[in-house]
């Protein structure tokens, strides 16, 4: 019979159609680019901040550094006074012996602290190159995936289109009364049309009467489930 091949057409692409929905209701609620998008945003922060410390690092080194000079500028003053000759009080000349130790002192210090701010920027720039790795390896792994999702979103599209245009055809060459409980059947139970195996319904695994068999192997009936209520549909092996 026409029609339950009409039935079983229509089923066949309402199939795809509702798989390639799930599909893409999927695709759409998944958290894997969200998530890769959201790491992106941390490592940029990560690499903004490195940065920063680096930066000021630098200006505390370039300080520093000044700080250095006057010191030495300093020092050298002072052994100049010292080893002149031309001061000769002793008071005098021992303040300026204490002045060039505590200057000594000064220097020793501030060569520490830019010794120790060279050590952490290398520390920083190390960390800074990693950063860098890791944000440029997710960038390119997002523009991937943004790629693939993207092609699979077309791709189901794509497929839910051919299926609605396949079933736009088959639709009106359907029964009125036949397409109204199959529609029925489907919203509640999935499946409005199953086929029969081995005797049994595809549906519900009720076993089909003998008597029932005859006619649905012949094919010239509409035949529903008596468990549940699905059209039946012999396919010979
Ligand atoms: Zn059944």
């Amino acid at each position: 019979m026409k029609q339950l091949k009409l039935v079983w057409e229509l089923e066949k692409y309402n199939g795809i159609i509702d798989e390639c929905k799930v599909d893409l209701s999927k695709l759409e609620n998944s958290n894997r680019l969200k998530n890769m998008n959201k790491r992106m945003v941390e490592l940029d922060s990560n690499i903004n901040h490195v940065r920063e410390r680096i930066l000021e690092n630098n200006k505390s080194t370039s300080k520093f550094e000044r700080l250095l000079k006057e010191y030495d500028y300093t020092k050298m003053k002072l052994e100049e006074d010292l080893y002149s000759g031309e001061i000769s009080d002793i008071k005098q000349l021992e303040q300026l012996s204490m002045d060039k130790e505590k200057t000594f002192e000064l220097i020793d210090e501030v060569e520490s602290k830019i010794l120790k701010l060279i050590d952490d920027n290398e520390v920083l720039e190390e960390n800074y190159g990693a950063i860098r790795n890791d944000y440029e390896k997710l960038k390119g792994d997002i523009e991937i995936t943004e790629k693939q999702f993207n092609e699979l979103v077309q791709k189901l599209r794509a497929e839910i289109h051919i299926a609605e245009q396949e079933k736009d055809k088959v639709l009106p060459k359907i029964d009125g009364k036949i397409l109204k409980r199959y529609d029925t059947t489907r919203t509640k139970r999935g499946k409005g049309i199953v086929t029969v195996n081995d005797d049994i319904c595809g549906g519900c695994n009720v076993r089909i009467p003998t008597y029932l068999m005859v006619d649905i192997k012949k094919q010239t009936e509409i035949i529903y489930c008596d468990s549940c209520g699905r059209l039946l549909y012999y396919m010979e092996n």
